[in-house]
């Protein structure tokens, strides 16, 4: 589903290149669950970005459902993406001028597979029902990223990239939307790659993997990653 090769990646400061990523190997399998940890600043994002295909590695290669991302021209990636991937990030990124409903469409929509019937369907599973006119700023903090995750699954992506998608709610608000997305990529069927701080966040994922000095090595997620 996802396969880094090799993967380098520096960003050029006014210090000289700053080496991110030297080397990353990762292998993600159709419908498994990887948590990415690592402190803060250690290139999570970064990768995520290179595994959406949103930048390109300076070495290596990154493979997204088989394909090769530095090979396709940036329309072939960009199509890639709104086929085959939901992101969520920290910040909930909806359309502010859009209500629930036309945010959750419009990305059916741009993935080629609205269904208005599985529309109304989500936005009881998402727990939105009676919001469907308002806009992101009317909804809560968890209210919006449930809106966000849903907006991500709606196309049934292969692969959903979760960039520490409960960082900005509190604890219990945190969890609410956590159960929520576990249980609707365990109901798509597609593979999780998320990043996250949280042991608690981390857990429940087959696998987990910890970023550090440019490279990513099994860990097991303890209190002392909180
Ligand atoms: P994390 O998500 O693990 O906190 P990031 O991938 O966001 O880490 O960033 C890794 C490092 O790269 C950080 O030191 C950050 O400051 C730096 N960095 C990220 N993006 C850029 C950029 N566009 N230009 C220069 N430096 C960047
Ligand atoms: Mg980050």
């Amino acid at each position: 589903m996802l396969e880094f090769r090799q993967v380098a990646k520096a960003y050029a400061t006014p210090q000289g290149p700053l080496e991110v990523l030297a080397g990353v190997d990762l292998a993600l399998s159709a419908g498994e669950g990887l948590a990415l940890m690592g402190e803060s600043g250690s290139g999570k994002s970064t990768l995520l970005h290179l595994a959406a295909g949103l930048d390109l590695p300076d070495r290596g290669e990154v493979r997204l459902a088989g394909q090769a991302i530095s090979t396709l021209s940036e329309p072939a990636r960009a199509r890639l993406r709104r086929e085959s991937l939901g992101l969520v990030f920290q910040q909930f990124h909806l359309v502010p001028s859009l209500s629930v409903i036309d945010n959750l469409r419009l990305q059916a929509r741009l993935a080629g597979c609205e269904r208005a019937d599985s529309t109304a369907e989500l936005v009881e599973r998402l727990g939105l029902t009676g919001l469907e006119r308002r806009y992101p700023e009317q909804l809560s903090g968890g209210q919006q990223q449930r809106l966000a995750i849903g907006r991500a699954l709606a196309p049934r992506p292969a692969l959903l990239l979760a960039d520490e998608p409960t960082g900005n709610l509190d604890e219990a608000t945190a969890g609410e939307v956590l159960d929520l997305l576990m249980t609707l990529v365990r109901d798509t069927g597609c593979s999780l790659l998320m990043v996250t701080h949280s042991p608690r966040v981390a857990a429940p994922l087959a696998r987990c993997l910890k970023l550090s000095r440019g490279g990513l090595a099994p860990h097991h997620p303890s209190e002392r990653d909180a």
